[in-house]
């Protein structure tokens, strides 16, 4: 995508939804004009906010290649989240040809389960088991549907036994799915950002997230859980905060930068651009268990719209991810480096 680099007037714009207030406001802090693309039931809430500059308004969010004209004229770059994905479909990314902030190549491995799962295998991150034969189940697993996003479409089954009932059950049998051996312990959902300018990856925040029905069915008493014929779902409301045991940390980022480093030879040679967050499981010994990669801004990082305990430790002012990003396309443009985070 070539763009005209001399011109600093650039409109940083997303889709009106997920994380959309914390990347405007951060594209504000960094001095960019923003603009919002809104259905026409968020409208009014969206422009309660003084940062978002324009909110232009849309039928359906299928609908933004047809804005992508009026986009061009205000240079707009575009900032994707998690509900590119959920509205525009998939692939709905690659057909975006404005200037695009992140790797839009990234995202076709991220959104296939087998291929992600060898990603992580060949960066050498401990992950569950992953099962290709429902005949070589051996423990507790999850079972995931292809394209499931926000841990609706999961089961969970104790043996094989159980795991050949609950497929029929839910007429999985004649869908794409994925077994996961089922890790004990508790999900702790690590916030990165790469920097390509810098080629340094920083850890931004961590969450955990508060889901439903799974976080609920802990609350009612063990005879009615016996009794009350219902399957956890693991559909996401919010996102709890956590700090790590500072003895964490180093695994933390040894982590990150092994993802880093392979995503540059799976797809080179920009590899992974930008926020990306690693889902985990961390055991009783102290394991890191990952279970999952997005390869963009994630909605937990909201909490940290005015920094986190982590970027405290790089930045002197309040830094979120979405800040983040639009400090790193103001850092590319003063350097004329802006090919090197676009798409
Ligand atoms: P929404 O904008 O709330 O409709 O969400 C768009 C997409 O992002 C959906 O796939 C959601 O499941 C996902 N999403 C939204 N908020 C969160 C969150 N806090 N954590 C994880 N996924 C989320
Ligand atoms: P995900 O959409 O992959 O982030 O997963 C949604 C929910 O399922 C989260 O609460 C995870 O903690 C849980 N989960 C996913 N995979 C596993 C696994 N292999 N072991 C334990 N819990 C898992």
């Amino acid at each position: 995508m070539v763009i005209m680099q001399e011109d600093m007037n650039y409109t940083i714009t997303t889709l009106a939804s997920h994380s959309c207030l914390q990347i405007l406001k951060g594209a504000k802090d960094e001095g960019f004009a923003t603009c919002a693309i809104a259905t026409s039931d968020k409208t009014a809430f969206y422009g309660n906010f003084k940062f978002i500059d324009e909110i232009i308004q849309i039928e359906t969010y299928s609908r933004f290649y047809s804005l992508e004209e009026k986009l061009k004229a205000k240079n707009a770059i575009v900032v994707p989240h998690g509900s590119f994905v959920a509205y525009l479909g998939e692939g709905g990314d690659e057909k975006i040809s404005l200037p695009y902030f992140g790797n839009k190549k990234v995202l076709k491995i991220e959104g296939d389960r087998v291929l992600q799962h060898e990603w992580l295998r060949k960066a050498k991150l401990n992950l569950p088991k992953a099962y290709s034969q429902i005949e070589e189940v051996d423990k507790p697993v999850i079972v995931k549907l292809y394209g499931a996003k926000g841990g609706s479409g999961y089961f969970t089954a104790v043996n094989k036994k159980q795991l050949t009932e609950k497929l029929k059950k839910f007429h999985f049998q004649d869908k794409k799915y994925f077994i996961q051996e089922y890790i004990i312990g508790v999900p702790v959902y690590l916030q990165y950002f790469y920097s390509p300018l810098q080629q340094k990856v920083e850890l931004m925040g961590i969450d955990r997230r508060y889901e439903t029905n799974v976080d609920g069915l802990g609350r009612l008493p063990s005879d009615i859980q016996l009794n009350y014929p219902l399957e956890p779902s693991y559909t996401v409301i919010g996102n709890f905060p956590i700090v790590l045991r500072e003895s964490l940390l180093p695994k933390a980022y040894q982590m990150a930068d092994k993802v880093v480093a392979s995503s540059k030879k799976i797809i080179p040679p920009k590899g992974l651009i930008g926020p990306f967050c690693l889902e985990t499981i961390i055991t009783p010994n102290q394991e890191f268990y990952c279970i999952e990669i997005s390869c963009r801004i994630v909605a937990g990082t909201n909490l940290y719209i005015n920094g986190s305990p982590y970027t405290d430790l790089y930045y002197g002012q309040p830094m979120s991810t979405g800040r983040r990003i639009a400090k790193e396309i103001r850092e590319a443009i003063t350097q004329r480096r802006l090919d090197e985070i676009l798409d």
